[in-house]
């Protein structure tokens, strides 16, 4: 008996790999998710303890799509989902020791002591800057565009809560794809962002400044686990892919016979060796895994996909008595510029967010330490981290006494950055795809690291195999 066949073979069992599988197998396709891990999620993993809720990975996600209503409404979690707070919307950044409200308008814009009134001023002169004439770094950019004041206390914090990166490597035009178009299309982020409302109204897309955040009320892995429940015998828990060969190799056949677009998986299932066959595989798994299995069909790809640089971060997660906190919980948390000299990126108030964070009268923080701007830090001791953590937290939000709940998450490889240079490597990942039609190299290093774009991306991905797939038929 040869192996197993399939239409598809999707590898990862994270919000990548798990929507593209769900929306497969709604358009009519044969599709087997093979999964490294017992549960559904990847990064997405929400643990339950002593009445606290954490998350190890996403905290949030921003309804940046139409998909998101649609996979509530389908696998009928109405009643878990729920959009953060509208105090949430109040995120601080810290300056000069003390937390600012970040302005949300042109009114708070006027009001606020986060910029000077030259940094306010010199926002007037946007309009009126021309286009880069090289590929620049976020910093670059916005320095540029609206000067270094802007860079300092929005964007370069900004960058660290999003990427746990460091602005002045981050690729403008990669790692923001739609603030690089509102100058490349626009001629100026003002002018772009009044013109590009309207299209996205059109595409039905919310831009992510205006998005709702939202989670679960028992914690984001809620919506990995239902679709994953939904496929049923579709996923295979426990399978580590070790191999994928193009079957015209194995055969050794000319690769324009149709054997060219059929692929054999192996993998480890249970610690048995097994096989399936093919047309189309989905790589929706980190760069640095991917790298290894694509290594026998292209070093050269192999080699791309190894060079991303994802850095290493640590999760503080802590349970705190509200009465030991002297700052107002009133925000989505704070982030701290680089400037400032600190040693936490920032820290995120959760139990202000949602629902089932943390017991009556105790409040739930998610503190971040390390990423591209001080990798260094993550190398210390556990007690050195809560130290740290503990210190940091006393002098920008007034924390007193000791927490009554803590939890650390290492993450040694946590984001990948896509830094100057990147659209070279996104380049070399197309051409293997034409060369191996069939095969996908989907994730969070291709078209943006949120859970958002991971959605989006995969419904993308979907429609490009359903045509593939179509095509051969
Ligand atoms: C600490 C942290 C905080 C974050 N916070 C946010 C946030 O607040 N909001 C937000 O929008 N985004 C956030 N992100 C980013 C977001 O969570 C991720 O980009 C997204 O979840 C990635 O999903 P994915 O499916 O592409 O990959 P993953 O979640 O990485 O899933 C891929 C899975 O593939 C599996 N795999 C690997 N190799 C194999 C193999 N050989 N065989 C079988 N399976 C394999 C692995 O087990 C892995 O879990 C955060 C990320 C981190 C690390």
């Amino acid at each position: 008996m040869g192996p197993a066949k399939t239409d598809v073979v999707v590898i990862g069992e994270g919000i990548t790999g798990l929507c593209s599988a769900y929306w497969l197998k709604k358009r009519g396709l044969n599709v087997i998710l093979l999964s490294k891990e017992k549960t559904a999620g990847g990064t997405m993993k929400s643990v339950q303890d002593k009445g606290f809720l954490y998350e190890t990975g996403p905290n949030t996600a921003l309804e940046t799509s139409r998909f998101f209503k649609e996979l509530v409404s389908e696998l009928k979690l109405e009643k878990e989902f729920c959009y953060a707070r509208p105090e949430g919307k109040n995120r601080y950044i810290l300056r000069s020791g003390v937390l600012h409200s970040m302005p949300l308008g042109p009114g708070s814009l006027l009001t606020t002591k986060l910029f000077s009134s030259s940094a306010k001023l010199r926002i007037f002169k946007e309009p009126f800057i021309g286009k880069a004439e090289k590929e620049e770094s976020i910093a670059e950019f916005v320095e540029r565009r609206l000067g270094r004041e802007f860079l300092d206390y929005a964007i370069d914090p900004f960058v660290a809560g999003v990427f746990a990166g460091n602005p002045e490597q981050l690729s403008v035009r990669s790692a923001f794809p739609k603030l690089y178009a509102l100058e490349e299309k626009y001629g100026g982020l003002i002018k772009g962002m009044v013109k590009g409302a309207r299209e996205r109204k059109k595409r039905e897309e919310k831009s992510k400044d205006r998005a709702e955040t939202f989670s679960f009320v028992n914690g984001m892995q809620v919506l990995p686990l239902a679709v994953a429940d939904s496929l049923g015998g579709s996923v295979i828990p426990n399978a580590k892919v070790t191999g994928i060969r193009n079957l015209s190799t194995v055969r050794e056949e000319p690769a324009d016979e149709p054997d060219a677009r059929r692929y054999l998986v192996e993998y480890l299932h249970n610690d048995q060796e097994t096989e399936i066959e093919a047309d189309c595989v989905i790589f929706a798994i980190p760069a640095y895994d991917a790298s290894q299995l694509i290594r026998p069909l292209s070093a050269d790809t192999a080699h791309v996909l190894a060079s991303i640089y994802y850095p290493p971060i640590v999760s503080v997660f802590l349970g705190v008595d509200r009465k030991n906190i002297g700052h107002k919980l009133d925000g989505f948390g704070f982030l701290i510029p680089t400037r400032e000299k600190r040693k936490i990126l920032g820290c995120l108030w959760t139990s202000c967010l949602f629902p089932n964070r943390a017991p009556e009268g105790i409040a739930a923080l998610n503190a971040f330490i390390g990423g591209a701007r001080q990798p260094e830090l993550t190398t210390l001791s556990d007690e050195r981290i809560i130290q740290i953590t503990l210190d940091e937290l006393r002098s920008t939000m007034q924390l007193s006494g000791n927490p009554v709940y803590l939890h650390l998450t290492r993450w040694q490889k946590s984001i990948p950055q896509y830094e100057i240079g990147y659209g070279r490597k996104i380049e070399a990942l197309e051409q293997f795809e034409e060369k191996f039609p069939g095969i996908v190299l989907a994730g969070n290093y291709r078209r943006g690291i949120s859970v958002g774009d991971c959605v989006i991306n995969a419904h993308e991905t979907v429609e490009k195999i359903y045509e593939n797939i179509i095509s051969i038929r």
